[in-house]
């Protein structure tokens, strides 16, 4: 039994003694998608459901999204970045901590399904079973079986689990969850990488072996060549030019169908009615325009300051395939830098955007 099972048996099992002992209403966690290797969304208040809850390297989505639409006590099934997610809705007073359980994830980081396809060359319907274990990833291999179904290959195939984690993932801070009820393994640590480097660790690295040229070369010719489908897609824009950011920004919000898929994903996008849907101002048009998508997610970026806790899931919610992680990991940085703070890590600290002291405003104005 891996560790994804034993938690799976576990929350099963305390979600179980939670509904039974009336201490909460509803449970939210996951339960299996009706695709291969997706999982979906399950809010329920029935006992028998809570067989269907599910843990395994496809759990992606931030289920904090749900709790200001809730009422009464519930439990909820929480990764590291979605307790981060669930604290910053508790500071903005969408939540009250009182009427939650937080059962919590120690993350080993969610699986690209994109990443695994690439590297192995297959489709997700050629492969009969993706596996974590430890810092491995096993795929066992279906192979056709003259029209009669998929058996199982003999020889799975192994990957580095740090080859086919999203990005986020690779970059994550805190996987422990930051605040919890009942945590359901032990603590993980941080895993942060290459991909995940902060913006400074990633310039100085660059400056100190003397690439920074080359380097930099090769994220401008990144940035301006098609992007492919699956892979690395965070883009370093402090090694940009401005002009370069523009017209990548450009290209990439003509293809924009303001769906905003971005927007009702995030939990940190909770306000009942949109700057988007104003007419008295207006401040969008509703035609997609690449200007007005641009401003879209501009705007979005900075309602989100101090609030986004790099999640991932704007980005992967995304029907056109726009790197929106370059843009909400350059405002988490940014909050970092200039302010010292993170998103959803102190329940009884003051929402950033809240916040004011004379200094740092004058500094700011200046
Ligand atoms: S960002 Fe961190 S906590 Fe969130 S899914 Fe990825 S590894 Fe888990
Ligand atoms: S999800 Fe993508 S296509 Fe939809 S509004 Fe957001 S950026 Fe545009
Ligand atoms: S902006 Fe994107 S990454 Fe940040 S909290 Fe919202 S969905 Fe998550």
């Amino acid at each position: 039994m891996n560790s994804d099972s034993r938690m799976q048996q576990r929350l099963r099992h305390e979600a179980g003694a939670l509904l039974e002992q009336d201490k909460v209403d509803r449970i939210i966690g996951f339960e299996p998608g009706s695709l291969k290797f997706t999982t979906t969304p399950l809010i329920t208040k029935i006992k028998d459901d809570l067989d269907r809850l599910v843990i395994n390297p496809f759990i992606v989505n931030n289920l904090a999204v749900f709790l200001p639409g809730l009422k009464g006590r519930i439990a909820i099934v929480s990764k590291g970045c979605d307790s981060r997610s669930i604290v910053s809705l508790i500071q903005d007073n969408k939540v009250s901590r009182d009427d939650l359980v937080i059962i919590g994830i120690p993350c080993p980081g969610m699986i690209d399904l994109r990443k695994v396809e690439k590297l192995t060359g297959k489709d997700r319907d050629e492969m009969d079973d993706i596996i974590r274990e430890g810092d491995k990833v096993v795929i066992r291999e279906g192979i056709r079986d003259e029209g009669y179904g998929i058996t199982p290959d003999p020889y799975p195939l192994t990957l580095e689990v740090s080859d086919v984690l999203f990005d986020n993932c690779l970059a994550c801070e805190f996987p422990t969850p930051q605040d919890y009820d009942i945590l359901l393994g032990e603590p993980v640590a941080s895993r942060q990488s290459a991909a995940g480097e902060s913006v400074e660790s990633q310039e100085s690295r660059v400056e100190s072996r003397g690439e920074g040229d080359s380097r930099a070369k090769r994220l401008q010719s990144e940035a301006s060549s098609e992007r492919s489908v699956s892979g690395l897609q965070t883009i370093n824009y402090r090694l940009l030019t401005r002009q370069q950011r523009w017209g990548f920004w450009r290209k990439e919000f003509r293809r924009c169908i303001r769906c905003y898929a971005c927007r009702n994903i995030c939990p940190s996008c909770f306000c009942k009615r949109c700057f988007v849907e104003e007419s008295e101002p207006q401040w969008l048009m509703p035609v997609p325009r690449w200007q007005e998508n641009l401003m879209f997610q501009v705007i979005r970026n900075i309602h989100l300051a101090g609030r986004c806790t790099d999640c991932g899931e704007c980005e992967r919610s995304c029907p056109m395939n726009i790197p929106l992680r370059s843009l909400t990991m350059e405002m988490y940085n940014l909050v970092g830098e200039l302010f010292n703070f993170k998103a959803g890590m102190d329940k009884d600290a003051p929402p950033l955007m809240t916040h004011y002291e004379q200094e740092e405003a004058e500094d700011l104005i200046r």
